[in-house]
This record gives structure tokens, C-alpha cells and sequence, in this order.
């Protein structure tokens, strides 16, 4: 917030404090008013305010602090990575770090799959397990921006999520779609092989999707994208989690959508068991 924006509100509201608490974040800890009891140690001069808001480093905390993180609790989305077992109290309480760190989840040997956890992934708000393996798997294209870089894409992730969750034509317990795509190659964990995703309405509990980041009507997505999502059916089969028999199908098959955009959905027209049966 702007200093003159912050001093009008101060004019009309209290409580619109000058500074930040960005130095006690990056302490690990939190600002409190200090007639309240810290369960570590205070430390002055790092909170935004009066000062009496002081910054409290939980002891318990330190595995976290020890990792350039702070705890908080997971369903904030975080801007670097999430660590689990470094925090003290509920298992939501979690260490995010200002830096994103690349980790795949091990499920694939031929495609690396960033998990959740690396992107900053908010905790859904509700879950619901898919019986695999599933016959159908879908593509889609999120019709946002495109990205080509580990940086762009989980910038692109942490949008979609939002936007999924957050606006009022969605508010979904999570990101949409099982997984998405980025033109860096790689593929980003979204609600993963074993949840019922929000991607194509009336075939949800059949089957997963791939959602390609970026607009693909005009132009089709790099064959580094391509490759990644090939890739991630068959690894799907081999997990259990698709058919051995599923059948491909563009969202477009299955609703009035123009998605996954013509130049993307004359790509996957060629690919294996496109529409092996009717939807
Ligand atoms: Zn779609």
C-alpha cells in the first residue's frame, strides 16, 4: 500500500500502520501485541506499528527458520515451497519458503511432475477420491497466460488456484484440474491422480485431465508440452490410476466449449485412442 494511500485511511480509519512486517517474516516468526505470550522469544523493532507489536519467534518453529522459511498456516498460499514436519502445532501449520525449490513427486520415471508442496499450494478445501482407474482423460487449456520457465509457470499455478477458489463464478474446494502443462516441459501437480477434479462438468468422476497452460485456438503448445502430457497418460497407466483402454477426449467433445482451442485440439486428434469410444 502506497504511503499517501495509507496516510488517507489513517484520516479515516485507525489501525493503517506505516512499515511492514516483512523483517519479522524473514526472522521466521509473526507480529503480536506483546501482552499476549510468546511460546519463543521477542524481538523489537521488526513489526510494522505501535511498539508494542513485537515480533515472536515460536522455539519450535527453528527446523522451518533453519530452512529461510516462516510457518503459517497451508491454506495460505505460499510464495516459495511448502515443508511439512518443520513447524510446531497442527499439521496445517507449515514452513514456506521465500524460494520456490523445484521437487517432483517420484510418481513418473518419464516426466517430472513439480508436486504441489513446490508451487505453494494452498490446502484444498475439500477433497474427494476418484475410483481408478479412470476410463476417460481429458484436455483443456486454461486460456491465461502461457509460461516457459519453472518461475512463470508456478506464477501461472498459483493465479489459476486462486482464481478457482476464489472468485464468485467458481469458489471450487481447489485448482481445477488434475494437472496442468507449462512450455518449460514440465507438468504441475494440480488435485493429482486420485481426486475428483473440477474440469468437465458431468464427467468429473471418470476421468482426469490435463490442462495446457496458455491459449492454444491459433497456435498449437511446444512439443516439449505435447511430449510432457503424452508422457503423463502413459505413466498414469502404469500407476493404475488410467485405463488401459480410456478414450481421449478435447473438452469440446463433451460441452459447448471451444476448449482446448482448435489449433491444440487438431493436435490431439492424432494422438492414441482420441474418442475410442463415445463420450
Ligand atoms: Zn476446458
Amino acid at each position: 500500500m502506497s504511503k499517501i494511500f495509507c496516510l488517507i485511511l489513517l484520516l479515516t480509519i485507525t489501525g493503517c500502520s506505516l512499515g511492514s512486517d516483512q523483517p519479522c517474516l524473514d526472522l521466521g516468526g509473526h507480529c503480536q501485541y506483546d501482552s499476549n505470550r510468546c511460546s519463543g522469544s521477542y524481538y523489537s523493532g521488526k513489526c510494522a506499528g505501535s511498539a508494542n507489536r513485537r515480533c515472536c519467534i515460536v522455539a519450535g518453529d527453528q527446523p522451518c527458520i533453519d530452512l529461510g522459511g516462516h510457518c503459517q498456516d497451508d491454506s495460505n498460499r505460499c510464495g516459495g515451497s511448502y515443508y511439512s514436519g518443520k513447524c510446531t502445532g497442527s499439521a496445517n501449520r507449515r514452513c514456506c519458503t521465500r524460494t520456490a525449490v523445484e521437487h517432483d513427486t517420484g510418481d513418473c520415471s518419464n516426466v517430472k511432475i513439480i508436486s504441489r508442496d513446490s508451487w505453494g499450494a494452498r490446502r484444498p478445501g475439500s477433497t474427494s477420491t476418484i475410483y481408478t482407474p479412470v476410463p476417460d482423460f481429458f484436455i483443456h487449456h486454461t486460456t491465461g497466460g502461457a509460461c516457459t520457465s519453472f518461475s512463470s509457470c508456478i506464477s501461472q499455478m498459483k493465479i489459476i488456484q486462486d482464481y478457482h477458489m476464489d472468485d464468485a463464478n467458481h469458489r471450487w474446494a481447489d485448482i481445477g484440474y488434475s494437472f496442468l502443462v507449462g512450455e518449460d516441459g514440465k507438468i504441475y501437480e494440480g488435485r493429482g491422480w486420485d481426486q475428483v477434479g473440477a474440469h468437465t462438468l458431468g464427467y468429473n468422476s471418470r476421468g482426469l485431465a490435463a490442462s495446457f497452460m496458455g491459449n492454444f485456438e491459433t497456435h498449437a503448445p511446444n512439443s516439449a508440452a505435447l511430449n510432457a502430457v503424452k508422457a503423463l497418460i502413459q505413466c498414469g497407466i502404469s500407476k493404475g490410476k488410467v485405463s488401459q483402454s480410456y478414450a481421449l477426449f478435447g473438452h469440446r467433445d463433451v460441452s459447448s466449449s471451444a476448449c482446448p482451442g482448435t489449433a491444440l485440439y487438431n493436435v490431439i486428434k492424432t494422438w492414441a485412442r482420441f474418442k475410442a469410444h463415445s463420450p
